[in-house]
């Protein structure tokens, strides 16, 4: 199979709502009047970001799903995508399954695949995401980082069944240090394979969260990075996390370690003042995903993080960095 029928069989698809799709040499999409286009791009690279066993459909899922996050965490709406692939092979098989996972949860939400680029070289993924925001005049902009205010309540969204730092137990029973079988093994693993972006709740959210960021490198880190960019400080309790049924059966400091320094999750963290927590509970039931209120924003800059009982949690929960 050569490249361009590589592409014709597995990436190319009609598209409805892009002018022009695969097969110029641009795609050509068209935002509705009165909006913006909001960009983001991430890249997943074998041995760094997934391990070379993962299921192929699955990896099809994650690759799209890490970037609708950050459309999500912007409130913006998916209207096409691009994906820059790098394969070491054509395995027909693969391709098919890889194409499938991604093409489903781009169907699920109108995400079109308008274009890419496709080489020969070791396994690795990148996409671009474009997505529609409104302008702030005549429909609300996008959900910034930096739109937190003392006073405000700071809550992160979860699975129903699920919660924070599922990814990251499945990580360590790969690791080997911890021990995990059966159903429940496949649970987390699944939540670290195949995570839901909350695409519908960023929508939700729009003109109601100050700010928001999505959780993909430990809560703590991408939390400080929200704080940073308000200006503001935080205190998070740490033990209203939401948690699986997995997780909360696992001694506490690793309970600790998954759900605050994590990473993999995909959850939005978000701020909404105080009076409006009815609205928030309403744009999650609208989203269909469930919502935890774990903190609130201060003017004091940092993050405290306490227990239970309110005194301050010892420890460092350090979040992915590449070059650390
Ligand atoms: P060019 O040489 O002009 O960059 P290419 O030969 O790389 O174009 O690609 C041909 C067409 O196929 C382009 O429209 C490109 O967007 C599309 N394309 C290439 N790889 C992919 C891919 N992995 N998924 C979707 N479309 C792709
Ligand atoms: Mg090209």
């Amino acid at each position: 199979m050569g490249e361009f029928e590589l592409i014709a069989r597995h990436f190319a698809r009609p598209t409805q709502r892009a002018v022009v799709g695969p097969g110029d040499d641009c795609a050509v999409i068209a935002p509705r009047a009165g909006h913006r286009l909001a960009v983001s791009c991430d890249m997943l690279v074998e041995g760094r970001h997934f391990l070379p066993t993962v299921d192929a459909r699955r990896l099809g899922h994650k690759a799209l799903a890490v970037n609708l996050s950050d459309l999500a965490a912007c409130g913006a709406e998916p209207l096409a995508c691009t994906l820059a692939l790098a394969l070491p092979r054509p395995d027909a098989a693969w391709l098919e399954a890889f194409a499938g996972g991604l093409h489903a949860l781009a169907e699920r939400h109108g995400c079109e695949l308008v274009g890419g680029d496709t080489t020969c070289g070791p396994l690795n993924l990148c996409i671009t995401v474009f997505g529609e925001v409104g302008d702030g005049r005549a429909a609300p902009g996008a959900i910034l980082r930096s739109g937190a205010r003392a006073g405000d309540d700071l809550w992160v969204s979860h699975a129903p069944q699920g919660g924070l730092g599922d990814a990251r137990l499945a990580l360590e029973v790969f690791r080997g240090t911890v021990a995990l079988e059966g159903t429940a093994f496949e649970r987390v693993r699944r939540a670290m394979e195949c995570p839901e972006p909350r695409v519908a709740l960023g929508v939700a959210l729009r003109g109601l969260a100050g700010a928001a960021i999505d959780v993909s490198d430990g809560l703590t880190g991408d939390l400080g990075h929200l704080l940073r960019a308000s200006a503001v400080g935080a205190t998070l309790e740490a033990d209203a996390l939401p948690r699986s049924a997995e997780l909360a059966a696992q001694p506490l400091a690793l309970q600790r370690l998954c759900t605050l320094a994590g990473g993999d999750d995909y959850e939005l963290v978000f701020t909404v003042p105080a009076g409006r927590r009815a609205e928030v509970e309403a744009a999650a039931a609208q989203a269909g995903c469930a919502v935890r209120r774990v903190g609130r924003i201060e003017a004091e800059p940092g993050l405290r993080i306490v227990d239970q009982a309110g005194g301050p949690l010892e420890g460092a929960w350090p979040s992915f960095d590449h070059f650390a």
